[in-house]
């Protein structure tokens, strides 16, 4: 009897390389580090590692892929998506792009360590593009080596997924691999440099384009590049745009630039739900889709402190600190719109599509306020007010931002506001401090002031308790990925454990349900992880 072999979903991939079909390419096909100049890109293969070992993967995305459980469980899976085989159809490449870092422009970039293994259009007729993360050096690994380590794959794999799973924009996940060989890391560039265990994730997203790379053809006056970069991408990954228009031009991109506004400013007020903080939102980093990427120094708040950032290599200016993501958001546009000024050559029309960044922004704000608050709607006369107040008691002493407004849903509102006492009102509340002994009697009239004129705004628009609940609960994650959560797993996984990563994984599935037996991850940050490396500071170095 002869046996079939049996089709895996790996094979079955549909491959649309657009991006290499269409783009100019590198001519010169040796891996070594270089300017590469009129081009989108350069072909380059992945590293071969020794011993590629699946950790974890994301079972929503296999789907989305087409893989059953057993392919994602199949030694074929390791090896193609840790870049020891590579499938017919796919065409391997590093993209070629510059940016902003800090505020400053730094020229070229580029994937210096991720390589896209092409673009695949699933049964529903969705692009993916797949990149591996960590699979060796590209002509833009610079002076780095093109790998990543497991403790900042971990946390970018669990990320990009937790974020998928709360509805922020973000690219995804597949795969989580180890390499089997070992990286040298100075995770504090202090001197003291470690060997690591390597490993590869496997990223995905419709596209990986970033404001960097329309910036680089432009600081370099490769215009007719930038043209076609541009109707590249807008054909590609913004098809409604050109739907029964004659041809590209000048109109056609800035309705393409007001729709980057769009989806970027409806990102960050995500993040601003969430207490997310991405920590190194250079213009490289910005993803021309609107998605959350590049997971590296990023950080979830503990305590709600508009100041914090965790990444160290800016604690002196902390430009990228939690309430100014919104403005370098902005700031990163006016890059863009730079950018593309020699294909528009007006000032006036950017400004305008500019504004529409503050405008979504300001009523995606409002709308994500009064769902947190459970309000209806969002009434600038009283609720600017409402949230400026509440943004200050919960800044002036510790408070845990993820569990205070989860137990704001709580709240009675269907009393008389007379008949709560101040107890009745703050008893709720009491897991969201960190420490009790700082809540002042001052302190603790002034919340009960602001709960009770909260209840009467709910009880004025005639809000019922169990409505006000459901909304504010669909706004309010109950887990969210706490640094010092992430930072277990990882220290788990280092040994070998990988049982926490997978148990993370499980739970960020669902993070707006109370999941009765998960209650240990939705718990306030502990003592010992207050200033521990990886949970409250992160560097760079990854
Ligand atoms: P980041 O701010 O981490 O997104 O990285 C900025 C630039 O440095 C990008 O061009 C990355 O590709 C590159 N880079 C970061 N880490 C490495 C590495 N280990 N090897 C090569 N290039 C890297
Ligand atoms: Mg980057």
């Amino acid at each position: 009897m002869v046996l079939k072999k049996q089709v895996s979903g790996l094979d079955n991939l549909a491959f649309d390389n657009r991006f290499v079909q269409q783009l100019p390419a590198d001519c010169e096909t040796d891996n070594y580090r270089r300017q590469v100049t009129k081009a989108c890109y350069s072909n380059v293969l992945p590293t071969k590692v020794a011993a590629p070992k699946v950790v974890a993967y994301s079972r929503e995305m296999a789907e989305q892929l087409g893989f059953t459980i057993a392919d994602c469980e199949s030694e074929q899976f390791a090896k193609v998506f840790v870049g020891n085989e590579i499938l017919a159809g796919m065409k391997p490449y590093a993209m070629c792009y510059g940016g902003h870092q800090f505020g400053q422009w730094a020229g070229q970039l580029g994937d210096g360590r991720a390589i896209n293994l092409g673009e695949v259009v699933n049964t529903e007729n969705q692009r993916w593009a797949l990149q591996l993360k960590g699979a060796g050096p590209t002509p833009y690994s610079r002076s780095a080596d093109g790998l990543a380590v497991l403790r900042s794959s971990v946390r970018e794999f669990l990320c990009s997924e937790a974020m998928f799973h709360l509805g922020v924009p973000t690219t995804r996940a597949l795969s989580l691999i180890l390499t089997g060989e070992n990286v040298v890391r100075d995770m504090f560039y202090d001197g003291n440099p470690k060997a690591e265990q390597g490993a590869v994730v496997c990223r995905v997203a419709p596209s990986f384009i970033r404001f960097g790379n329309f910036q680089l053809f432009a600081s370099r006056g490769e215009v007719e590049v930038l043209r076609q970069f541009l109707d590249y991408t807008i054909t590609t990954d913004f098809p409604h745009l050109v739907e029964n228009q004659a041809s590209l031009g000048k109109e056609i991109y800035l309705a393409w630039f007001e729709e980057v506004c769009r989806t970027t400013a409806e990102m960050i007020v995500h993040w601003q739900r969430v207490g997310f903080v991405h920590g190194v939102m250079n213009t490289d980093n910005m993803s021309i889709m609107g998605l959350t990427i590049d997971y590296g120094p990023y950080g979830w708040l503990d305590d709600y402190d508009p100041d914090w950032t965790p990444n160290t290599t800016d604690a002196g200016e902390r430009r990228y600190r939690y309430g100014q993501q919104p403005q370098m958001a902005l700031w990163n546009l006016v890059q863009l719109a730079n950018a593309i000024y020699p294909l528009i050559d007006e000032v006036e029309p950017l400004q305008q599509a500019l504004s529409i960044y503050n405008q979504s922004f300001d009523e995606g704000w409002n709308s994500m306020m009064a769902n947190k608050l459970g309000l209806r709607a969002f009434n600038p006369e009283t609720d600017n007010d409402l949230c400026q107040e509440l943004f200050a008691l919960l800044a002036e002493v510790e408070t845990d931002m993820t569990l205070f407004y989860r137990k704001l849903a709580l709240i009675d509102i269907e009393g008389r506001v007379g008949d709560y006492t101040d107890e009745q009102l703050l008893a709720p509340l009491q897991e969201s401090w960190y420490r009790l002994d700082a809540l002042t009697e001052s302190y603790k009239t002034r919340v009960t002031l602001w709960l009770r004129k909260y209840i009467l705004r709910l009880q004025q628009e005639e809000t019922k308790q169990a409505d006000k609940i459901q909304r504010m609960n669909a706004a309010n994650p109950k887990y969210v990925l706490r640094n010092y959560l992430s930072q277990m797993a990882i220290d788990k996984a280092e040994q070998g454990d990988y049982s926490m990563v997978k148990d993370l994984l499980e739970v960020m599935r669902h993070p707006y349900d109370e999941q009765a037996d998960k209650q240990h991850y939705a718990v306030k940050r502990p003592e010992w992880a207050r200033n521990k490396a990886g949970c409250s500071k992160l560097s760079c170095s990854s």
